[in-house]
Formats: C-alpha cells, structure tokens, sequence
C-alpha cells in the first residue's frame, strides 16, 4: 500500500481538503492541511445536494457520520408561472432522488472526521513549488515543510493549479447566481409551497432563467431551512441597487405570487450572488501534486455536482493509494479516473446552463412528456442524479 508512511500536505481545509485529508489518513499517511481562513468554516451556510448512493457510501466509509442530518426527498417537480397569471402551474414530476444537506454541517462532520490530520487555521499557502531532491515544498510565512504529496484542494484560485497547470483559466457564462437560505418556521404563511419542498426539490423555470429550492437541514433553526439557487441574467446598467437586490426584481416579474414573496420578503439568513464560470485542468496529477474539488475543476452549478466530486476525489484516493505500491502509480492512477470527470462535468454544465438560462424553452407550454424529452435532449447521453427516471435506459 503506497499510503503507508508518506508525507501528504493538503493546501485548503474546505470540503475537499478535509475529505482529502480522511483518505488520506485511511489510507496509512501522515497528513498536515493549511488552511488560510482564521474563521469558522461552518458559517457557510447554504444548501448542498449529493447523490443518496454517495451520501450511503460516505457514512458507511466513515468520512460521514450518520448523525448528520440530511433532508432527503424522492422527487423533483417542475412548476412555472401560468402565463398572464400570477398562479403556479406543475408541469412535471419526476423520480429524482437527492440528499440534501447544510454546507457547515457537511464541513463539520468532515472535519471531526479528519482528527488523525495536524489542522492548521489562519495558514496561507503562498506557494507550492517541486524539490529537486524528490517531492514538493509547502511554504507559509511561518514555515517551508516537504511533503512526498502536494494535494491542492485550495478551490477556485488555487496556488497548487498554477504549479501544475498554470494556462488554465475560469471561463465566464455571462449569467449569474444568486443563492439563499431562509427558516422553514418563518414561512408559515407560504403553506402550499412548503407542502411541496417536504417530498419533492423544485425546478421553477422562467423565460431567461430558472430557480432551484429545497429544503436542508438548519445549523442552529430547528425547523430546517429552505435553499435556493437562481440563475438569470446580470442586472441592466440602469440598476442602482446592489447585484443581490436584483433577484428580487427577478422574482418579482418573473415567479408566481408565493414564490415571489418567499424571495422577494422572506427573512433570509444568507444571500449572495456569484458569476457563473467553468474550467476544468486536462490531467488532474502528476507528480508531487494532485488536484482535488474546486482547485481542479468547477462546472457551471446546474450539475449540483461541485462537493459531490470533491468528496468522489476523496474516495479515489483512498482507492489509489491502497491499490499502489508507490505515491507515483497512485497518482497516476487518481489521474486516469478524475480528469475525465472534470471534463465530462463541465460539459454538461455548459448544456443545461445553455437550455436552462441562455436558451430557455417556452415553459408554459410543456407537460411531463415534453419536459422529459427536453430533458434526455439536453443531457446528450450524459449520466446525471438530478434527472433520475428521465434518463435513457
Ligand atoms: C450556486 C451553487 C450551488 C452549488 N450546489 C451544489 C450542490 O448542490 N451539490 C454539490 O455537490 N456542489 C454544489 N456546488 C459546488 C460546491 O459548493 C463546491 O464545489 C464545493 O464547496 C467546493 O469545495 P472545495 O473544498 O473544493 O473548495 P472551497 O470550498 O472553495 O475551499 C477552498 C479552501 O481553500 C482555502 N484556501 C484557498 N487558498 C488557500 C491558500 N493559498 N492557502 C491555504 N488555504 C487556501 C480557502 O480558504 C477555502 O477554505 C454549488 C456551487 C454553487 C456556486
């Protein structure tokens, strides 16, 4: 087992680096993670969906506690607004199995998990760069440590990336996100909306857009929160308000009545807006470095699938360095199944975000066997969990 007695530095104590870090110690190493930011990672408080198989795996693998809550539901349902009206209409329902989960929960458990790893907090990584001797050198303002392993797990703007694969850069979708998390508890008035999100994850899609909500568990809300996440595009010049403030305006035109008050007045306990963008780098190892979760590839959000492979890249470690017999076949191993991945995720990612917000379909005229036609049309033979049943067999 190549695991046994190597050195590994993780550069990020995020979701992937923690994971990182789990496999890693499973596997036989000696782990140290840098992470840069003083703060409690748990703040972050918004909505992440993970495939159940992948959730069942985790917890049976013991990256998860099984304490964690989730918020699991079977299905997904399709709604727009009835045209000239303010009602919704329900355009599809579909098997669609997801587990949702808090960020900060999630983190929480990964952390505890990765106690057999030296954590270190407020520790900017200002480089990564090869020994000549073998290996690679983490440097902080403290420190210069040696590792046999470099793992970048140091998200969008990685330093690890730009000692492996410095000529990759986010490519720009032209759209926005704008996520958010209100308490179930302060929603009482919204009872329609909330019969729904307790069975089923919500597709709602507008001309120029769509939004996604379900419910997660809350950190500290003991009714659980409802997540969201909605695509559309930027704000005109003539817009003085912030660029969160324009979600309102988004729900406002463009939902039907109850969904427009949930985001437009709702009490929320996040909000924030990001510009959607993609990348993914050709080869994901090679060695001393290896690059994990958001460091290595991000694909546009619609695949919901940015955690769930950083916590895929994790289990593959833990694989490759037990089936190796030396850190550099086990890279190379980790290589061959992961770089693919990125890849095929960004490109999907693009697909749905050209449908889904670039090109979007005239919803209202479409039922169940349209959308599911749409729906295969637009995946392209691509596997995803979030359209269960409406895949091709
Ligand atoms: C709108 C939206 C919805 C999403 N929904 C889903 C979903 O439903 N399901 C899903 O699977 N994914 C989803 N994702 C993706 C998911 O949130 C991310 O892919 C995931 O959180 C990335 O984790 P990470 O650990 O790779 O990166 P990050 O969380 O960005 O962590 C990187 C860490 O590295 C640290 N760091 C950076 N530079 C340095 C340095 N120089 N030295 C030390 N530390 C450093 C940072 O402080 C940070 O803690 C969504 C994303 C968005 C934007």
């Amino acid at each position: 087992m190549a695991g046994a007695g190597l050195r590994i530095g993780v550069v990020g104590g995020s979701v992937a680096g923690c994971a990182m870090a789990i496999a890693g110690v499973r596997a036989g190493a000696e782990v140290t993670v840098y992470e840069r930011s003083h703060g409690a990672l748990e703040d972050r408080g918004f909505g992440i969906v993970v495939p159940p198989p992948l959730h069942a795996e985790l917890v049976t693998a013991g990256y998860v506690d099984s304490a964690m809550p989730t918020a699991p539901v079977p299905s997904r349902v399709w709604l727009t607004r009835e045209p000239g009206q303010r009602s919704a209409r329900e355009l599809a329902r579909q098997k669609a199995a997801v587990t949702p989960c808090h960020w900060g929960l999630l983190w929480r458990t990964l952390r505890a998990n990765a106690q057999g790893a030296t954590y270190h907090r407020g520790r900017p990584v200002t480089e990564v760069l090869r020994h000549p001797a073998g290996g690679a050198v983490i440097r902080t303002a403290e420190s210069a440590q040696r590792y046999d392993i470099v793992v970048g797990a140091d998200g969008p703007r990685s330093v690890t990336r730009a000692a492996l694969a410095p000529q990759v850069r986010p490519v720009p979708a032209g759209y926005l996100v704008w996520r958010g998390t209100l308490p179930l508890d302060r929603l009482t008035a919204h009872r329609r909306e909330l019969e729904l999100v307790r069975t089923a994850w919500i597709t709602l899609g507008f001309r120029g857009g769509h939004g996604v909500f379900y419910r997660i568990p809350g950190a500290v809300e003991e009714s659980g929160l409802l997540a969201y996440a909605i695509y559309g595009p930027p704000p005109p010049p003539s817009w003085s308000a912030g660029r969160e403030e324009y979600v309102r305006r988004i729900a406002e035109e463009h939902f039907p009545a109850g969904w427009a008050e949930i985001v437009g007045r709702g009490a929320h306990t996040s909000l924030t807006c990001h510009d959607v963008a993609d990348f993914h780098v050709p080869r994901v190892a090679e060695p001393p470095f290896l690059l994990a979760g958001d460091a290595a590839s991000i694909t546009r959000p619609h695949t919901a699938s940015g955690a769930t492979k950083a916590l895929q890249d994790a289990l593959c470690l833990e694989r490759a360095l037990r089936a190796s017999s030396s850190a550099a076949e086990a890279l190379s191993r980790y290589a061959d199944e992961r770089s693919d991945e990125g890849a095929r995720l960004v490109a999907l990612g693009r697909r749905l975000g050209h449908a889904m917000v670039e090109r979007t379909p005239d919803w209202a005229a479409m039922g169940p066997a349209e959308i599911a036609e749409w729906s295969r049309a637009t995946l392209d033979g691509a596997g995803s969990y979030l359209y269960g049943s409406v895949q091709r067999q």
